[in-house]
């Protein structure tokens, strides 16, 4: 060896760097650490279903699961424990209406321009921040309704959702639409406004464009194949797109029969984009498990949903991000969202009256990502008791995505997906958005001062 000494400094180096590497790794793993055991603590706990708040809330992790939740429970030996002080511990919040992988927020035809330069891998990088966001704000799921990016056939939100499983960039749990399903010319046809063949070809079933029955089970199952989790569709028209009516049908009832079967067949949950009545009730009828948006939906039709178990997913932030910045929408845009604002709040009023499964859903991408929580103060603005809305974005929200076996409630066994609310959410809700402690399948991801 002709330079020990080099070569014993190199060593060390590497020693160094590896123990500050293993010590970083686990920073991330802390219910790992010291017997795997946390012992949680704060003034009170939400177990997700209940009607009331617990007191002296007490949960106990081991590893990545919930070993135990409950009032006044005693601390297993060696625990560490962590007291959250005068919160409200409760399951991580989940929102069933995300667009991870966008940024809509901004003004509506700088943001479509922009589209057009975009690198979408620069787009890919920059979501990872959203996921991040969304996370720390103690969102620990999401089921993400749709990615697309005009003329580019990648799958960012597939990506994003393998990335973060992989522990690759932290994010929230994902259930992944790939690309919304419509119609040509319909909300989700991404060249519609655009001047006709500006991409070379009209989009067909691997851009979520398609036509009649056949084209859709074709649809369906490309979305599949690519690895979408869930699918999604447009049955009306939307508010955020230039050529379609806001609540006009834009499938027949044999279309929308189609979109059920095949993606029930292939044991997915079919979640429908919907403002308009007549639409919802062809959805409804059809099968289809969740409506977003319902902005126009009449008693009837919601007394349908009521019947049939269909879920309803407002998305109230969006309606209210889009009319507290109508400036930075078209004149046309402008006018729809103005319908559908003036509508959704009675029909939103009417779900609660009906007893309509209501599950928490924001459209995050219309409106800043990390600000889901504020959804909770405009449900309960509209007349929703706070606990019914905190069980709309935990265990209801887990029971429409389908995954309520693993998370969306505080029972031992499950995953330990856990934040802590300051202050009493039933009297604050807005408590919500101030989360001071987030953990994700026994990984701390925010631990904040005690309030
Ligand atoms: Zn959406």
């Amino acid at each position: 060896m002709k330079h020990p000494r080099l070569f014993l400094f190199r060593f060390l180096w590497l020693a160094t760097i590896s123990t500050v590497l293993l010590s970083a790794g686990t920073a991330g793993r802390a219910a790992d650490s010291a017997g795997g055991v946390i012992a949680l603590k704060a003034t009170r706990l939400f177990d997700g279903k209940a009607k009331t708040l617990l007191t002296n809330g007490v949960v106990i992790v081991q590893g990545d699961k919930i070993v135990d939740a409950g009032s006044n429970l005693p601390i297993p030996q060696g625990a560490q424990v962590i007291d959250l002080g005068d919160a409200t511990l409760s399951p991580g919040f989940m929102d069933a209406h995300t667009h991870l992988t966008a940024d809509f927020a901004g003004n509506y035809n700088d943001r479509r321009l922009k589209e057009l330069d975009l690198n979408v891998s620069e787009q890919a990088i920059t979501a990872t921040t959203f996921a991040r966001v969304t996370l720390e704000a103690g969102f620990t799921t999401v089921r993400d309704l749709g990615s697309r990016f005009v003329g580019s056939k990648e799958f960012v939100d597939v990506a994003l959702r393998n990335s973060i499983n992989h522990g690759v960039v932290p994010g929230p749990r994902m259930l992944v639409a790939t690309y919304g399903i419509g119609a040509t010319g319909g909300h989700f046809d991404s060249t519609a406004g655009f001047r006709d063949m500006l991409f070379g070809r009209e989009p067909d079933y691997s851009d979520g464009i398609a036509d009649g029955p056949d084209a859709i089970r074709k649809a369906v199952r490309f979305e599949v194949k690519n690895g979408a989790d869930v699918i999604k569709a447009a049955v009306s028209g939307g508010v955020l797109s230039l050529t379609d009516e806001v609540d006009t049908p834009q499938f027949t009832p044999a279309e929308i029969a189609a979109l059920v079967d095949e993606t029930h067949r292939l044991r997915k949950k079919i979640a429908v984009h919907c403002h308009g009545d007549q639409a919802a009730k062809d959805a409804i009828e059809a099968g289809v498990d969740s409506i977003e948006h319902g902005s126009f939906l009449k008693p009837e039709t919601l007394q349908l949903m009521k019947t049939k178990g269909t879920y309803l997913v407002p998305t109230l932030m969006a309606t209210e991000w889009i009319l507290g910045k109508l400036d930075a929408y078209p004149a046309a845009l402008q006018a729809k969202a103005k319908a559908a604002g003036a509508a959704r709040s009675e029909m939103f009023r009417n779900a609660i009256k009906i007893g309509v499964k209501i599950a928490l859903g924001t459209d995050a991408a219309v409106y800043p990502h990390g600000q889901n929580a504020k959804e909770f103060k405009l449900m309960v603005d509209l007349g929703m008791p706070p606990i019914d809305a905190l069980r709309a974005g935990t265990s209801v929200d887990a029971d429409l995505l389908g995954i309520s076996a693993k998370v969306g409630t505080l029972e031992k066994g499950k995953l330990a997906d856990i934040v802590a609310i300051p202050g009493d959410p039933t009297t604050d809700i807005t408590g919500t958005e101030r989360v001071s402690f987030v953990m994700k399948e026994g990984k701390i991801v925010k631990n904040g001062a005690k309030p």
